[in-house]
């Protein structure tokens, strides 16, 4: 059976867990060619396993987003059509709390990983005059400001300027490049970011609910929530959306 992305080469970052992993699978199901990447090796051998079997194929390697080297060769093997940018990190804290080696690594691991892996995507891609790009932003960004996320909001906010412009000097050239803006979503790191505000207040059920109340429909979301609508930019089917954020968290931000 032909799926929405058969034919089509797929990489990923950030493959090895939460989002990036349910979009790796999500990809291969509907028949894509993809390459599942993250520096976790152990994860990415699970992942591996899981593709199995399903419509389309899935090979897996290290690429460390913030090395220029990994980043170029892991782009020259994969020669994708779909590049999702998934890699990100969340700092917890104002701007008093921040640190300039806090505000570094972000922006390398937030934003920066995107210049580099579009830098080394796009010349193939229009080459083939054909490529649709999908960075991971967040619903704490410029849409909204959520409390204790200054580096994290900056750098996500600073990912939908980039999304923007990459969008609007290749329209006519087939490439299209659109940002995912999602709120709250059960993954392994928001397991970790509950679980060190619970440390912080010795409450965790408390610090858990905490974060589930900010989202109107009283839940978080899934990765495989966000990972359909990752499906569908990459897709065909979204081919008159570019330069968007598409926002998907719950109603927060309504
Ligand atoms: P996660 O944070 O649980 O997993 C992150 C993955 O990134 C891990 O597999 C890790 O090994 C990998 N990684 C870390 N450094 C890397 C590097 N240098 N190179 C390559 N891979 C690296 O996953 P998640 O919570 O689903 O978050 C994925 C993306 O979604 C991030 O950009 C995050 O900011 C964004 N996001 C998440 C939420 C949420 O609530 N989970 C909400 C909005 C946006």
């Amino acid at each position: 059976m032909t799926g929405r992305l058969t034919g089509k080469r797929a990489l990923t970052t950030a493959a090895g867990q939460g989002i990036g992993r349910a979009t790796a699978l999500a990809m291969v199901r509907e028949g894509a060619h993809v390459f599942a990447t993250d520096i976790n090796v152990e994860a990415l051998d699970a992942l591996k396993a899981e593709a199995e079997g399903l419509a389309g194929t899935l090979d897996a390697f290290v690429l460390d987003v913030r090395d220029d080297t990994s980043v170029s060769v892991g782009v020259d093997h994969a020669a994708p059509d779909i590049l999702f940018n998934c890699a990100g990190f969340v700092h917890n804290g104002t701007v008093l709390d921040a640190t300039d080696e806090d505000w570094a690594f972000a922006f390398d691991l937030n934003v920066q990983s995107m210049f580099r892996t579009i830098r080394a995507a796009l010349p193939g891609m229009l080459d083939r005059g054909t490529g649709s790009i999908v960075n991971v932003s967040s619903a704490a960004s410029s849409i909204i400001g959520a409390p204790s996320r200054f580096i994290y909001g900056t750098t996500k906010a600073a990912v939908i300027g980039l999304t923007k412009s990459v969008a609007v000097d290749y329209v006519r050239q087939g490439i299209r490049c659109n940002a995912i803006c999602p709120g709250t979503v059960e993954s392994p790191s928001w397991h970790d970011r509950v679980t060190a505000a619970g440390a912080a207040t010795g409450d965790v059920d408390a610090a858990r609910q905490a974060f589930i109340d900010r989202q109107p429909m009283g839940r978080v979301g899934t990765a495989e929530e966000i990972a359909a609508l990752a499906v569908y930019l990459a897709s065909d089917e979204s081919a008159f959306t570019t330069g968007q954020t598409h926002v998907i968290d719950g109603g927060w931000s309504n």
